[in-house]
């Protein structure tokens, strides 16, 4: 939008209706995925109301002051920008996430990483003949490379009893992370150090999980503008091919975890090929993929034999 048609919206009056469809119009001509969505968003953020309310109250005028604030994002988001990062917030796992520019979005399909780790230790307690309800009482677990700490919160709430570590290489991740466990009530059972991988972390735990950078720079110009400009480039990449990660990852979690300890990984697309082998015997058993939604292989788990 030019200076003169944000002046011209500064001075008429605008109703929400209105707003939405020259919120909508700019990002559709931007090439925005899901450009309806993101406007509504954006307007949603601004007007600190929720959908129910927009669509009962079209008519609604805007205070100039947002009418002007909602087409200042509009143009951010038209210009490659997340929604996310503008209005601060993603959900994940029913819970809603700080995101900032220096963690990765949280991913639906990174739900599955908690999903599998779930199944698999109430699949253990099966095996010894206990209960499959699980609290996790006394469970130690450590999400590598935890981001916005997304994981770590998730595996909190599921199970009551255990103690999280989250670590990270990027001390701006942690905070925002420490913040993402503070506001959701779990600041005393989660703890977040600053290490590359398990670095640190030392403990003999029984559960390790992450969902480690693991795309390749080599498919850096194919990434959708979103993620390449704007998602931090310590939490994208693996290195040139992806999988880079992997074998040190395993090597530490397998030096990490007690005897039937769990691991958890989730891979990137075609990452499957160069992270099983690198789960066998000796070292592992009950090593099982699980697809996500779009049928790609997702996460890896396996067991410390
Ligand atoms: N653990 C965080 C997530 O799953 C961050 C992962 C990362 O930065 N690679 O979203």
């Amino acid at each position: 939008m030019t200076d003169k048609a944000s002046a011209r919206v500064n001075r008429e009056t605008i109703d929400v209706r209105t707003a939405l469809k020259r919120g909508i119009g700019e990002l559709r001509n931007a090439n925005v995925p899901s450009y309806t969505l993101a406007a509504e968003l954006l307007l949603l953020h601004v007007l600190g109301r929720d959908r129910a309310w927009l669509y009962a109250h079209p008519e609604e005028v805007l205070p100039g002051l947002d009418a002007h604030r909602f087409l200042s994002l509009i143009l951010r988001r038209a210009s490659g920008e997340p929604t996310q990062y503008i209005t601060g917030k993603q959900e994940f796992w029913g819970f809603e996430f700080e995101v900032t520019p220096d963690v990765l979005i949280p991913r639906p399909e990174t739900e599955h990483v908690i999903e599998v780790a779930l199944d698999r230790l109430a699949l253990r307690e099966i095996r010894a003949g206990r209960k499959p309800t699980l609290a996790g009482d006394g469970l130690e677990i450590v999400d590598v490379g935890t981001g916005s700490g997304c994981i770590a919160v998730a595996l909190a709430k599921e199970l009551p009893g255990a103690r999280v570590v989250g670590t990270d290489i990027s001390e701006a991740a942690l905070a925002v992370a420490r913040r993402n466990a503070a506001r959701n009530g779990f600041a005393d059972r989660i703890a977040f150090l600053n290490s590359s991988l398990l670095g640190g972390a030392g403990v003999e735990c029984e559960l390790v999980v992450s969902n480690p950078p693991y795309i390749g720079r080599k498919e850096k110009e194919t990434l959708m503008r979103e993620v390449r400009d704007h998602e931090p480039e310590l939490a994208l990449y693996g290195g040139e091919e992806g999988y880079e990660f992997y074998a040190g990852l395993i090597a530490q979690a397998s030096e990490t975890l007690k005897p039937g300890g769990l691991l958890v990984l989730e891979l990137g697309h075609d990452s499957l090929p160069a992270v099983q082998p690198l789960l066998d015997l000796p070292h592992w058993t009950n090593v099982g993929v699980t697809k996500d939604l779009a049928g790609i292989d997702r996460v890896i788990a396996a067991e410390k034999a």
